[in-house]
């Protein structure tokens, strides 16, 4: 039914998550036939946003200082590490108001059935950041999908050692579950009532 740049702009709307034909369809219309001011403003948000907005370089956050607001936060306690896979899931935490220590961002889990193995996570620069600030514990904030459980189970093995306490999530987060949809509320308690590994 589009044409031209119409076809075009719809196809890039296409590409982000859960954006199908019609909502494509939809959004890219919307911006041409409406106060096009719009469509240019939010054009130039994205732009500036995806140029700013860089990895931290010591948890790999993304921010638009490095280090990220979290690193450079002389009131969090250094001794403690929640490790998370997206940088989502560190506002997630933040907004259960129960963690006061440091993040670490891994941006994947490990799935070999996706080609995504230990060296797709980050683990040199996890390792280096557990022995320069010798962490004391070691929380992993992550699904407990089986993505999630692999990565666990990898790292467990990895950082396992007599001076460094290593917790998980409490169960009562749904199995195959995903953190991005569940409550503050579970997701404090779950904090909380973490399990040692
Ligand atoms: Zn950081």
């Amino acid at each position: 039914m589009f044409e031209g740049k119409l076809e075009e702009l719809k196809n890039g709307f296409k590409q982000l998550p859960g954006i199908g034909e019609k909502t494509a369809e939809r959004l890219a219309f919307y911006l041409i036939s409406q106060d096009k001011q719009i469509g240019l403003n939010l054009a130039e948000l994205i732009h500036d946003s995806i140029t700013s907005i860089q990895k931290c370089e010591q948890c790999n956050m993304l921010s638009e200082k490095s280090p990220c607001q979290f690193c450079s936060d002389d009131e969090r306690d250094v001794a403690s590490l929640c490790v998370v896979e997206k940088s989502q899931d560190v506002y997630l935490i933040e907004e259960t108001g129960v963690y006061n220590g440091k993040y670490f961002v891994l941006g994947n889990l490990i799935s070999p059935l996706d080609g995504i193995g230990p060296a797709h996570i980050n683990f040199p620069k996890l390792q280096e950041t557990i022995e320069k600030n010798s962490i004391k514990e070691i929380i992993l904030a992550l699904n407990p999908s089986s993505a999630g459980e692999t990565t666990m189970s990898f790292l467990t093995s990895k950082l396992q050692g007599p001076q460094i306490k290593i917790t998980r999530l409490a169960t009562g987060l749904p199995v195959g579950g995903d953190i991005e949809y569940t409550s503050s509320k579970t997701l404090a308690s779950a904090m909380t009532h973490r399990n040692e590994l």
